[in-house]
């Protein structure tokens, strides 16, 4: 889809949905804010939402639905999460349970689950079990072959609308002996089981998404034909664990929406709020922690761009796309978060003040996106047992396996260009060492350096000092390289599970970002809308960077956090998501009372 359609897109669920601080709007804070108090299930925004279309709009076209490309829905929860993390993950849960049939089903089975998801019907994905965790090769729901299907037995545990779905797509073991090829994934419909073969669990009481329907099934012998198998038998695990790296490029979107939306309250507050003669905005220690939650989350903006687009244009990389974004994204902005909290002072603390309690509900729901669909532990690992190859093709690819990263990241990062169709089915468990974003890290500082050029003034110095920095931060390839081997040597077979690999995989996750953010910039200046692209925003995303390395090194001036904070002003009051993307947003009542209440 095209930016400007996208964009359309996206306005009209906006308009749809109406101004959140609107208590007569669709999904108004103070409902959300009620749901979350009263932990009552959001029924009532799930659907209005699907009958406007947001889950037709993320399940592929080719069966039945509306979306061709994967970023159309992931941006459109982020629209739905930004009112309510809850309602979003609630509606998201239904393709999280229709995935192992779009990696792995036929194309009858996805059509009939589409189907029956546009008539209503809800799924859900029952992976997880209270004993095994992260652990899914240890897991005991069993599968028993019996004539024409199987018998499922066993527990699944904190499975998301469990007890509200219809259908659960289901783990279970299969094989008698364990390894990759002992699991199948069953599409279970639990209204057809026989009424003393399966249970719900109770709901359990959650720290965030408080209305969240978080529970989980026992089955008991239940019987499931054969035809509810999605892919062969034994194939569970590689589905499940392709299936869980689309989940976890997408499920970014909520800790941005959770950012966007405290952001958006803190700046309400700081520009009205005068303190000793000035707004808060303007006291200069104020402004720079703005600016800096604002380039973290432009940041974040960056590099899930180029992972939810790798789904289509580089699912070989995707292990490597996937796992970067969802362990920095949520760490990252959950440290955004404290220091927006310090910005915003008491009111902060207050559960159901009328402007800025949604705030600590927000501060609470982004915790989802660290822990569903695999931690941030477990994504660091995957990106551990890869770094050995993934550092070696960086520091010495041949030209002509650059020059190809460097023809795709002009489409994983430019927001107007064409991507390929989704084909699950090119999805790879590891990357053989190929990551576009560091490959083609290089030739986009030099594209940068060319636009600094053509720029002027101060957006020339601020353009060539970024370039400077991503140099610095992209030149540590070598000595993480060197790092990594003295390691391996020092460790030998301790290296896979130690904390210093854990450290050097934290350190390439920052390496990737800095080649996202520059990617972004020169394959999209071009499309972004005033007061985008900027240096000075450019620059100070890179210090962010380097400030993981160096804590107490700036790189920026307070010209630099006055030029940010224009931008950031701007996207403020015209009522523009804080992105690249800039969909426009549903009026907001500015209501300048709130700082005295
Ligand atoms: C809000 C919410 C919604 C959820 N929805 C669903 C759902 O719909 N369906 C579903 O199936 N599940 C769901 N889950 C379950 C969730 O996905 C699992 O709980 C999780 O992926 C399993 O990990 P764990 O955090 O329970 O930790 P465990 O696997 O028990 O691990 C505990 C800790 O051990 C460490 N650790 C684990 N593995 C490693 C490793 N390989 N290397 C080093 N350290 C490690 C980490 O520090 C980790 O935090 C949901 C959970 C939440 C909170």
């Amino acid at each position: 889809m095209s930016k400007a359609d996208l964009t359309a897109l996206a306005a009209q669920l906006e308009e749809h949905l109406g101004d959140p601080h609107d208590s007569g709007s669709r999904i108004p804070f103070t409902r959300v804010l009620d749901h979350d108090e009263n932990q009552e299930y959001p029924h009532a925004f799930v659907n209005q939402l699907r009958r406007w279309g947001v889950l037709d709009h993320t399940l592929p076209a080719a069966h039945g639905a509306r979306a061709d490309d994967i970023e159309t829905g992931f941006n459109l929860m982020r629209l739905v999460a930004r009112r309510d993390v809850t309602t979003a993950t609630a509606l998201v849960i239904n393709v999280l349970g229709f995935l192992p049939a779009w990696v792995g089903g036929t194309d009858e089975q996805k059509r009939s689950l589409i189907e029956e998801m546009q008539r209503g019907r809800g799924l859900s994905w029952g992976l997880t079990e209270r004993e095994h965790g992260s652990d899914l090769l240890a897991n005991e729901v069993v599968a028993e072959k019996v004539d024409g299907g199987y018998r499922l037995t066993g527990e699944k545990w904190l499975i998301g609308n469990a007890t509200v779905c219809d259908k659960v797509a289901v783990h279970a073991r299969t094989g008698k002996r364990g390894g990759p090829a002992a699991h199948s994934i069953l599409m279970v419909d639990k209204w057809l089981l026989d009424a003393d073969t399966v249970e719900e669990l109770p709901v359990e009481k959650l720290h965030g998404l408080r209305a969240l329907d978080l529970s989980g099934l026992r089955f008991k012998g239940a019987f499931v034909p054969e035809s509810a198998r999605i892919g062969a038998e034994g194939q569970g695990l590689e589905l499940a664990l392709k299936s869980g790296q689309l989940a976890r490029a997408v499920i970014s979107s909520f800790a941005m929406s959770a950012a966007d939306t405290t952001l958006r309250l803190v700046l309400d507050f700081t520009e009205v709020r005068v303190l000793m003669g000035d707004t808060v905005s303007d006291v200069p220690y104020s402004r720079r922690q703005l600016t800096e939650s604002f380039a973290d989350l432009m940041l974040a903006d960056a590099v899930s761009l180029g992972a939810v687009r790798a789904l289509q244009a580089a699912p070989e990389q995707i292990s490597v796309w996937s796992s970067v974004v969802k362990y920095l994204v949520p760490t990252l902005l959950e440290k955004t978060m404290s220091q927006l909290n310090v910005i915003l002072g008491a009111r902060f603390f207050l559960r159901d003040h009328p402007h800025y309690g949604m705030h600590q509900k927000m501060l609470r729901d982004l915790m989802v996106a660290n822990f569903a669909d695999g931690n941030t532990v477990v994504n660091l690992r995957n990106i551990g047992q890869q770094l050995g190859g993934l550092l070696t093709s960086a520091g010495g690819a041949a030209p002509e396996v650059r020059q190809a990263s460097a023809e795709r990241a002009a489409t994983l990062f430019g927001m107007d260009s064409e991507l390929p169709p989704y084909e699950p089915v090119k999805q790879e468990m590891f990357s053989r060492g190929l990551d576009d974003a560091l490959l083609a890290g290089p030739d986009a500082v030099r594209r940068l350096r060319v636009l600094a050029e053509d720029a002027k003034g101060n957006e020339r110095d601020w353009l060539l000092k970024a370039a400077d920095v991503a140099d610095e931060l992209l030149g540590r390839v070598a000595s993480m390289s060197e790092r990594s081997v003295a390691l391996k040597a020092e460790l030998g077979r301790e290296y896979a599970q130690s904390t210093e690999l854990f450290e050097l995989s934290k350190e390439y996750c920052l390496l990737h970002a800095t080649a996202a953010c520059v990617l972004t910039f020169v394959h999209s200046h071009d499309v972004l809308e005033d007061p985008l692209p900027s240096g000075a925003l450019l620059l100070l995303q890179m210090e962010r960077l380097r400030k993981h390395l160096y804590p107490y090194e700036s790189v920026t001036d307070q010209v630099v956090i006055d030029e940010v904070m224009r931008v950031l002003r701007h996207l403020h009051r015209e009522n523009l998501l804080f992105s690249h993307w800039q969909f426009p947003l549903a009026e907001r009542t500015v209501d300048d009372a709130a700082t005295r209440r």
